[in-house]
């Protein structure tokens, strides 16, 4: 007669990733997006559930610099005027000015899924 399997130990149970990601707003989904394409394997760990962020919240689409007319100065003021003392400025200067090139790979990753596969219509 022979036995059940034994149940493993939950050290063996564990799995394991590449990169594990903290936060799934818009900051950890587009990382973890990108470390994905490369083909790593990735795990999002997040506070409550996946829609709990202020990605969710966000209405307005998003704000950033893209105008010539527009200006990083006042997208930094305006930040550090809602985030009432909570924000490092050079952190907000940091994000601010990479703004615009993250919102284009959005829109370039957004083209790429559009794309019709071969054989398929558009
Ligand atoms: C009501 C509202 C309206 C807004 N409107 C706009 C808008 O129109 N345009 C615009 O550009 N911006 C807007 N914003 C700002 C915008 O939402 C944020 O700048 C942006 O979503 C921040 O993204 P994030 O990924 O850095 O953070 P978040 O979206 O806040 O994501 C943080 C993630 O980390 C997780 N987390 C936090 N602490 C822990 C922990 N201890 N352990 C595990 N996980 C944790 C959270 O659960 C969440 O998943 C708005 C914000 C709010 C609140």
């Amino acid at each position: 007669m022979s036995l059940p399997p034994a149940t493993p130990p939950a050290a063996a149970r564990a799995r394991a990733y590449d990169v594990l990601v903290i936060g799934s707003g818009i900051a950890g989904l587009s990382f973890a997006l990108k470390v994905a394409q490369q083909g790593r394997s990735v795990a999002i760990l997040t506070k409550k559930n996946k829609a709990d962020s202020n990605t969710n919240w966000a209405q307005g689409g998003i704000a950033v610099v893209t105008a010539e007319t527009d200006d990083f100065a006042k997208h930094v003021a305006d930040t550090l005027v809602a985030g009432d003392g909570l924000c490092d400025r050079k952190v907000v200067k940091q994000i601010i000015t990479d703004g615009p090139a993250r919102v284009r790979e959005i829109f370039a990753r957004r083209r790429r899924r559009l794309r019709p596969r071969p054989g398929r219509r558009p």
